[in-house]
């Protein structure tokens, strides 16, 4: 940019040597974009085993509008060298910034050539080593959203400063490289080392450009399927599991290119396996990052682990086209491409595996996380403002990825598929490699449906919160109805109204339900197409869940649904109104006891495992949580012969599965452990299941963290078992579950202070640390917990802070650990962001005492 802010103009040259700003506030941005085009990076690195730094030399071509001091992005690492136009510049690194001065920039096209070194860690860096212990290998991997490929190179580190890159890699001979491009050409570089030369790249955003080397090896080569590659060690396993996910990705492409009447806008497809990756996966253009343990399942998987993972596959590809081929102006419309990858990505698989209920899990699995921020104090709208990129992490959530998605099935619903199909074809279209705003996409759609949606996204684009609806009726004495009234009132009370478009189901234990279309556009409104229609034994207003909102039932929905939901043949009817009733119980209307009794009678004829799996979950939380412990210690031994008896003899594999999870978590009698051991020691089996190293671990996990006297001997024998660099982990993981204050102490010193602790350890062992059980134990470190925020959100990676928020303040569930919490979120020099997620955090908390409260 040029040094543009008004003033600027007006100081003197030397006050020119004030701080740039930290960051890269909007504003400069803004600037910038207008000023600079056409940017080519050449970009050489140079990769060293066990290096702590990676040196690299950049040449960097871009016109400039005109000729005025540029800011270029650049922090942590160091630069020399470097020159603009042939000019000698000072290479001087300034709150992440390299000024380039005036007198150097021409209007017009420009060169800048730099070299530099770029830090290299285990953990808190651009660029991430993993070593490998089962081999003694290791593995480079860049990951750089929202900004950190300024920690790589220099360069403009905003995503619409879209640049074609050039990658040489100068890397020992027996690794592997991989880019977003294909390889153009490789030659020996020295004793020992090989350049390899990758074509120059379609324009991309700095964020979606990456690389990994190391000794990856690329599995079952097919040319007509996606690349997989896989580290050498775990090569055999990525064989077997190759296939599906290499089909699941040529369906997906050959679907989405259909949908979006786009073919794939990038020249090759691979996806690399990471262990121990921050995120599920990264959608850098061309080469996807995927975690490898969330595709080579380190547990023995149910068919849902199944359809996840194609889920996952089919988001990151869906980004190549939202988010890599058209991408969003700046990080505050991050939804744009979150919320679409989530919604197509079951849009995609509904297609590609028709008769697998997709959108029923596409219910549970993203709506509870949107509901559960949506009416928290600590929710933002769709769109988030981000001032300056180096908030943007906090953009990241169940907003984003749960609340978007949801609203958009509802705008799909509205708008008609086709509509909806046809506005993502013209959004796409006009803006080919370029870069857009969620205006655009609104814009797109009323064209193609002629429907006007700017109150439509007045309120679900740009206002924070959501709707809860209920309905009231009534029958005359003919048994028809005689009125049915929808009435919305704002979730968190602040006075917004929604337009909520929905189905509504009358069931009837005898005849077939009868279904109406609604659009509730006012606070109050007769659904006068309801009238005399028969008297229905319940109603529920979100059938088929395509409205977003919270959908209580009515007391007499919910005293007959109570009765007979066992018999509700419909699964994806069934798991709504449980899911309704759940609901009940998070907004302290229904006893968690009555909700945990009901699901223990009925849990056991669940056929359906997904459901099941939800099921459980709630029972545990329940459990855990809400009922106090006089109720727990009565249900447990019950819960726990239900769990071990349909782990052990439901004539459903997945269901055994499921079961013996749901076990796992729950026991905690002197009985349960026994059966825990027992499955160790290989005493008794879940049938026909092999259990693997994570399956084992748990159990360790949940041992030590209960106290049992033979956990200690089990950990150690394990250890013995599985020493692999996984074990290692798990390990670790399961040793920060130990019931005493020592050993608690050591685990928080190293979460803060150990930077060679691989990220994916620590956040793994979080929920460990606080145990459900120790409460007590792990209070005393809330406050530190709180305290070392702003620490964590400047080094994490992006997802780490919330699991962090929900590991310390979810261990909590009294009144006594609201009290710190609340004092800090008094704190005045608390960052805007950091207190919205404590507030959305800890509802949950507030929730559980509110509950207990009620219900004693
Ligand atoms: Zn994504």
């Amino acid at each position: 940019m040029r040094m543009i802010l008004a003033a600027f103009a007006l100081l003197a040259a030397n006050q020119l040597m004030a701080a740039p700003p930290e960051g890269i506030p909007r504003d400069l941005a803004r600037r910038r974009a207008e000023e600079i085009s056409d940017l080519r990076y050449h970009l050489r690195f140079t990769l060293i085993p066990h290096g702590s730094s990676a040196s690299g030399h950049e040449d960097l071509q871009f016109r400039a509008s005109s000729s005025e001091v540029i800011l270029i992005d650049f922090r942590e690492g160091s630069v020399s060298n470097l020159t603009v136009n042939g000019v000698a510049v000072p290479a001087k690194i300034d709150n992440g910034h390299i000024a380039l001065p005036a007198y150097a920039i021409h209007p017009g096209e420009n060169h800048l050539s730099v070299d530099f070194d770029a830090p290299v860690a285990a953990a808190g860096k651009a660029i991430t080593r993993f070593e490998d212990k089962d081999d003694s290998t290791e593995y480079l991997y860049t990951l750089f959203v929202p900004m950190d490929a300024e920690m790589a190179f220099p360069c403009f580190d905003q995503p619409d400063l879209k640049g074609r890159f050039r990658l040489e890699l100068t890397a020992p001979e027996n690794w592997t490289a991989i880019s977003n491009t294909a390889i153009e050409s490789q030659s020996q570089a020295g004793p020992g080392r090989r350049l390899t030369v990758f074509s120059e790249s379609r324009p991309i955003s700095t964020y979606l450009f990456a690389f990994a080397a190391g000794p990856f090896r690329k599995v079952h080569e097919t040319p007509s399927l996606p690349g997989l590659y896989v580290r050498q060690s775990k090569f055999k396993k990525g064989e077997e599991e190759a296939p599906e996910v290499q089909q699941i990705a040529a369906q997906g492409i050959d679907y989405l290119s259909r949908f979006f009447a786009e073919p794939f806008p990038f020249p090759k497809y691979d996806m690399v396996l990471v262990p121990g990756f921050a995120y599920g996966g990264m959608e850098h253009a061309g080469a996807t990052f995927l975690r490898e343990e969330s595709v080579l399942f380190r547990v023995a998987p149910t068919h849902s682990d199944h359809l996840n993972r194609d889920i996952l596959v089919l988001h990151e590809l869906t980004h190549q086209w939202f988010g890599d081929f058209t991408t969003m102006r700046w990080f505050d419309d991050l939804w744009l491409k979150e919320g679409f990858a989530q919604y197509m990505a079951y849009q995609a698989l509904t297609s590609i595996k028709p008769n697998e209920n997709i959108w029923k899990r596409f219910y549970q699995t993203i709506k509870p996380a949107a509901y559960s921020i949506d009416s928290t104090k600590g929710t933002t709208p769709i769109y988030q403002d981000i001032a300056n990129l180096k908030d943007a992490k906090s953009a990241y959530g169940a907003i984003v990825y749960s609340k978007a998605p949801g609203v958009l099935k509802q705008l799909a619903f509205v708008l008609g598929e086709d509509h909806f199909r046809d506005g993502l074809r013209l959004y796409l279209a006009d803006h080919a490699y370029a870069n857009a705003e969620w205006s655009d996409l609104v814009q797109a759609f009323e064209r193609v449906s002629g429907k006007p949606l700017r109150d439509w996204a007045a309120m679900w684009i740009r206002h924070r919160g959501m709707p809860q609806v209920d309905v009231s009726w009534s029958c005359d004495a003919q048994n028809r109805i005689d009125h049915v009234s929808l009435t919305q009132q704002d979730a968190l009370g602040e006075g917004g109204v929604w337009p909520v478009g929905m189905q509504i189901l009358l069931a009837y234990p005898d005849r077939d339900a009868i279904r109406l279309r609604a659009e509730l556009n006012s606070q109050r409104a007769e659904l006068e197409q309801a009238i005399a229609k028969p008297c229905p034994q319940y109603v529920f207003l979100n059938d088929q869940d395509y409205a977003y909102g919270r959908f209580l039932l009515d007391d007499r929905s919910r005293q007959a649904i109570m009765g007979q939901l066992g018999g509700i043949s419909d699964v994806f009817e069934r798991t709504l109104l449980w899911g309704s009733l759940w609901d009940s119980v998070r907004e302290a209307e229904l006893a968690p006891r009555h909700f945990l009794e009901l699901a223990l009678r009925l849990l056991p004829a669940e056929t359906d495992e997904s459901l099941a799996q939800s099921l459980i979950g709630h029972v545990a939380t329940g459990l855990h949580r809400y009922v106090k412990e006089t109720v727990r210690a009565e249900m447990v031994p019950r819960v726990e012969m239900v769990a071990s008896d349909q782990m052990l003899h439901s004539p459903n594999q997945d269901l055994r599965i499921i079961w013996f999870r749901g076990f796992r978590a729950i026991a905690e009698s002197e009985q349960g452990r026994a059966e825990l051991k027992n499955l160790l020691a290989g005493k008794l089996a879940v049938p026909s299941v092999e259990l693997r190293p994570l399956d084992r671990w748990t159990i360790i996990t949940a041992l030590i963290a209960l106290n049992d006297p033979d956990a200690e001997a089990a950990f150690a024998a394990e250890q013995k078992r599985d020493n692999t660099g996984d074990g290692q982990k798990y390990a670790y993981v399961a040793g920060a579950a130990r019931p005493e204050r020592i050993s608690k102490q050591r685990y928080f010193s190293d979460y803060l202070n150990v930077s060679s602790r691989p990220e994916d350890w620590i956040e793994q062992s979080l929920g460990s640390f606080n145990y459900w059980n120790q409460s007590q134990l792990t209070l005393p470190f809330l406050k530190p917990a709180l305290e070392a925020l702003p620490q964590i959100k400047r080094e994490r990676k992006i997802f780490f802070l919330l699991g962090w928020l929900n590991a310390f303040i979810g261990g909590q569930h009294s009144a006594e650990a609201q009290a710190p919490v609340h004092a800090f979120l008094r704190t005045e020099t608390l960052d805007k962001d950091l207190k919205l997620k404590i507030l959305e955090v800890s509802d949950e908390l507030d929730r559980t005492v509110k509950i207990r409260q009620r219900y004693p």
